[in-house]
């Protein structure tokens, strides 16, 4: 494996650029809650459950070392392992209260999080229902609140491939099984604002998800499919014709049609791009060949996250530091993406407004000393 993966960006910032990327307030709107696990948080789970032995690794420098990405079999394998060890509403409460501490280790006021409820209590034999699912997610948000002053809510999301049989053939169940949990999720008041649509796009067209995100939409929640990462822009134009994306996850790849490009501009439709995660799942070579300042400067509202951050060795820091370093952004340009967060998130109007007014106060000062 070559380093060309794993940077160091922050390192190679000046001083007072790293700290003004430190303590800029942020909002981060494309990250799985799985996939945001550090290694000891997991190691702590297994520990709790006594299973050790269901980890490769038996002391947390291996497990770091396991989670580093190598390729894409490794990191479905990772994210297996993680999944399986979250077994009750306690750990669910806990993951989600570690969550909080990145978060303001980081300045992260706000998380909109991806959750897959769809493997928690179906996928995988752990008895867990929606409602304790629901349960643990609000005990560790309260948590998180109270202890790090810290906002978050959720993004239910299906795991398109398991709704495609070897044939092709589409099966509703897991997209209308993760429907019914977002609905709950917004019936308990739990937090739920989007409803998204992950995995491997090769052979999971989202048109049949039609009828499931039209539904979703009309209760109230934002659609916020991924497209445009492990296919071209037909997968993004199909997010917006089809699934009336509010928000694309990725949509890099709408760079390979102008028609799409024009579509997304036309309907103002936000990108969350996760520059780090695409290179290490090959949609870049590298971070210099990444297409984030052209559509920033195209006129596209872009967002800067990190995904799935300890699999890719990333932060959130790190990635606005990545834009500094590959693409020359200053500071007047992070404050930007890092308000286009803000602004597309699916808070309710009065606590998003609140939000932004903290971030431009915060602005207005950090930017008269710059
Ligand atoms: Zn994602």
């Amino acid at each position: 494996m070559t380093d060309n993966l794993h940077h160091d960006y922050r390192a190679q910032l000046p001083d007072d650029l790293r700290a003004f990327i430190h303590a800029m307030p942020k909002a981060e709107i494309h990250v799985h809650l799985e996939g945001a696990i550090r290694p000891r948080t997991l190691f702590a789970l297994a520990e709790r459950h006594a299973a050790l032995d269901e980890l490769p690794a038996q002391d947390l420098a291996g497990l770091r070392r396991w989670f580093r990405f190598t390729d894409f079999p490794h990191f479905i394998q990772v994210y297996l392992t993680i999944s399986a060890l979250l077994r009750t509403p306690e750990d669910f409460a806990f993951i989600v209260r570690e969550r909080g501490r990145t978060m303001a280790e980081q300045n992260i006021r706000y998380s909109e999080l991806t959750v897959t409820p769809f493997t928690h209590v179906h996928l995988q034999e752990k008895n867990l229902t929606i409602d304790a699912l629901l349960d643990g997610l609000e005990e560790g948000r309260r948590q998180a609140r109270a202890e790090f002053g810290v906002e978050m809510r959720w993004v239910f999301d299906i795991p398109r491939n398991v709704n495609f049989d070897a044939a092709g053939a589409y099966d509703p169940w897991p997209s209308e099984q993760t429907l019914a949990f977002a609905l709950r999720g917004l019936e308990l008041g739990a937090g739920v604002v989007g409803f998204g649509l992950g995995g491997y796009e090769v052979d999971a067209p989202a048109r049949p998800f039609a009828h499931a995100f039209a539904q979703a939409k009309a209760a109230g929640l934002l659609s916020v499919p991924h497209a445009g990462e492990t296919m071209g822009a037909e997968s993004v134009r199909s997010a917006v014709e089809d699934l009336h994306a509010d928000r694309i996850g990725h949509g890099v790849r709408a760079m390979e049609d102008p028609a799409v490009l024009d579509l997304l501009l036309a309907r103002n439709i936000p990108l969350e791009i996760n520059p780090t995660s695409n290179i290490c799942l090959h949609v870049y070579r590298r971070a210099a060949e990444h297409p984030f300042p052209h559509l920033d400067r195209m006129g596209l509202t872009v967002t800067v996250n990190s995904d799935d951050p300890p699999l890719f060795t990333t932060t959130l820091e790190e990635e606005y530091a990545l834009l500094a370093v590959e693409f020359g952004y200053t500071k007047v340009d992070l404050a930007r993406i890092a308000r286009n967060a803000f602004f597309v998130c699916g808070l309710p109007p009065a606590e998003k407004a609140r939000q932004l007014a903290e971030f431009d106060q915060w602005m207005k000062i950090a930017l008269a000393w710059a």
